[in-house]
């Protein structure tokens, strides 16, 4: 989860402690426009103004980042290049400099993930399908369909005809030739 800690840092300038809270981790999840790992990745995360002389301060602290890939930890006073490796490896930056937003890096890792598993395992040779199987099997099996279609409909229609005929006077005999 994202985390704010308190802190006390004494001014490297002037002396004075300031109290400010500081981001201890960060869950991209819950950084939803990438704010943060902007900051983390420009160095502007968990700086501040001294309150006295107004001189920035940065606490140079790691932050602990959890993603769709995992934990890990970056500190905001790295090295940029580093800070962009560590972010691309685990999905948060894309190759052009790209910060992806918690839920962009989530559909992304969920879309990697789908594509590895859709990856076909390397089957040497597919089995030689049987020539006319198949087909005679959809013959019979449509040949069944029909049958049973057809059954049924003589069936109803013979049931009717039964039944009106049972309801109908019977017609008069024909006349004798
Ligand atoms: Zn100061």
């Amino acid at each position: 989860m994202t985390q704010l800690s308190l802190k006390i840092v004494q001014c490297p300038k002037c002396g004075v402690e300031n109290r400010t809270v500081y981001y201890a981790s960060i869950n991209t999840f819950m950084d939803l426009d990438g704010s943060l790992v902007a900051k983390l990745l420009d160095g502007t995360l968990n700086t501040f103004e001294c309150k006295n002389c107004g001189v920035n301060i940065r606490l140079s602290f790691d932050v602990l980042i959890s993603c769709s890939d995992g934990m890990f930890s970056l500190n905001p006073a790295d090295n940029v290049e580093y800070k962009k490796k560590q972010l691309k490896s685990h999905g948060l930056l894309s190759e052009k400099g790209k910060i992806f937003s918690g839920l962009e890096s989530q559909y992304l890792h969920a879309k990697s993930k789908l594509e590895k598993r859709k990856q076909p395992s390397p089957s040497p040779q597919p089995p030689p399908a049987p020539k006319v199987t198949p087909n005679t099997k959809i013959y019979y099996e449509l040949s069944e369909k029909l049958e049973r279609l057809l059954f049924k409909n003589k069936k109803n229609n013979e049931d009717k005809t039964s039944k009106t005929n049972a309801e109908k006077p019977k017609p008069p005999p024909p006349p004798p030739s």
